[in-house]
């Protein structure tokens, strides 16, 4: 290791949900803690903004005052919601009324909210502006490199990766291949001047040719809708799909969305990410190192979900850290307890959501049937169970 480098306990690779979660979890460890990004905060995250009623849940269990400051930071940049409007590949809609309380805030604010807290309530180094461009283990410590040469490397006894869909850290000490099947790529767009679009109800339009994937229009508060299409990887390549372009032309031409966006007006470009799915087998960790959020693929197939997955494995790996440092054991043995952990907790459940998904994706009919009986009051209660 450089005799420069700085040097920590916990290196946290990323200050989104997982990081940020990761870094709240390690408040009282007496670890020190650095919380690395390659941005600087506020920045935008592409996503359809839905924050998944568990994320506030989870926050509330570290400290009841978490969720009630995330509320507060993020009151002029959010919408409550408590519908969906699920549109069947035929046209039926149903409504659906939410039992646990959920919203949807723009990443550009929500993440920065998270940020806040961790600046309150924890003495974390963040080091914004800081793209981690190698990471290197041996067998006592990991080491950080940037690819701003002027920055000094970081180093410490436990690194976790919480870098998203592309992660570092991931493709370095715990690579493993893409599987398109497993793997979802969305884009999504701003808007203004939606119609027929309340703002306390979240639309979902299901699509005979794209069935393993849906369109989305979520108001964002303000007036705004954040609009998006995502499906399969591996439907995408087969079939060559130009995502920006189905969009486009969702929006002009199907018969529920056309009318709704004639006179609306978008407030950017519409720009697209990756969505690794949970339910596989992809190991967690490495030397030195744990995964969590999207470095972890942890996404909800059936959803698209995973800001609460991020949250939630964040905080199992805090716990995780804070017992490997009490038993100074990081053998590889001693890490994998994490990967069983998470498997046990979100892997198992995804697993479960993901072959659901994928026999919906070839059944349109099914998809359509669903959704009718879901009109019927008693099975309702059953599907907001089955996909909430
Ligand atoms: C189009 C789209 C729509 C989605 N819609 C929803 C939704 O509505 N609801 C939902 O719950 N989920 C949704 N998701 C999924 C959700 O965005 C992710 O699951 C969630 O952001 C994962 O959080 P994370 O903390 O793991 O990673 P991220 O939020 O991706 O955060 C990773 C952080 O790491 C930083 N980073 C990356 N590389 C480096 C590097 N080399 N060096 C330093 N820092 C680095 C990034 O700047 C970023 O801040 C959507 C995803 C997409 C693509």
């Amino acid at each position: 290791m450089s005799e420069s480098a700085t040097m920590y306990d916990v290196l946290l690779v990323g200050a989104g949900p997982a990081g940020t979660a990761c870094a709240l979890a390690l408040r009282d460890s007496g670890l020190r803690v650095a919380l690395v990004d390659k941005a600087q905060f506020p920045r935008d995250k592409i996503c359809g903004d839905a924050i998944p009623s568990p994320t506030l849940k989870a926050l509330a269990r570290l400290n009841p005052a978490y969720a009630t400051e995330v509320l507060a930071l993020t009151a002029a940049h959010r919408a409550e919601v408590a519908h969906s409007r699920l549109v069947a590949p035929a046209g039926a809609e149903v409504h659906i009324s939410w039992k646990a309380p959920a919203f949807n805030s723009p990443r550009l604010h929500f993440d920065d909210a998270l940020l806040q807290l961790v600046r309150r309530h924890t003495s974390t180094e963040i080091l914004e502006n800081w793209p981690v461009q190698t990471v290197e283990a041996t067998p006592a410590h990991v080491a950080l490199r940037s690819s701003r040469p002027e920055l000094a490397p970081l180093t410490a006894r436990l690194v976790i990766g919480c870098d998203g869909a592309n992660s570092v850290v991931g493709r370095q000490l715990v690579p493993w291949p893409l599987d398109r099947r497993r793997h979802c790529a969305a884009v999504r767009v701003y808007y203004t001047g939606v119609q027929h679009a309340p703002e306390t109800t979240s639309d979902f339009y299901f699509l005979r040719r794209h069935l393993a994937g849906y369109c989305w229009v979520f108001p964002v508060g303000n007036g705004v809708y954040n609009v998006g299409f995502g499906m399969l990887s591996s439907d995408i390549a087969r079939d060559q799909v130009d995502l920006k372009q189905v969009l486009r032309q969702l929006l002009s031409e199907h018969p529920g969305l056309a009318p709704r966006f004639r006179e609306a007006r978008p407030l950017g470009k519409i720009q697209g990410f990756g969505l690794p799915l949970g339910g596989s087998a992809r190991p967690l960790t490495g030397p030195r190192a744990l995964l969590c959020g999207d470095a972890a693929a942890l996404i909800d197939p059936m959803q698209g979900h995973g800001i609460d997955k991020a949250v939630q494995s964040g905080m199992l790996a805090a716990e995780h850290a804070k017992r490997c440092f009490q038993q100074n054991n990081f053998s590889p043995a001693a890490l994998h307890l994490y990967t069983d952990e998470v498997q046990r907790r979100i892997g198992r459940p995804l697993r479960q959501r993901y072959r659901l998904m994928r026999l919906l994706a070839v059944r349109p009919w099914l998809v359509d049937a669903l959704l009718l009986l879901a009109r019927v009051p008693w099975l309702e209660r059953a599907f907001v169970k089955a996909i909430g």
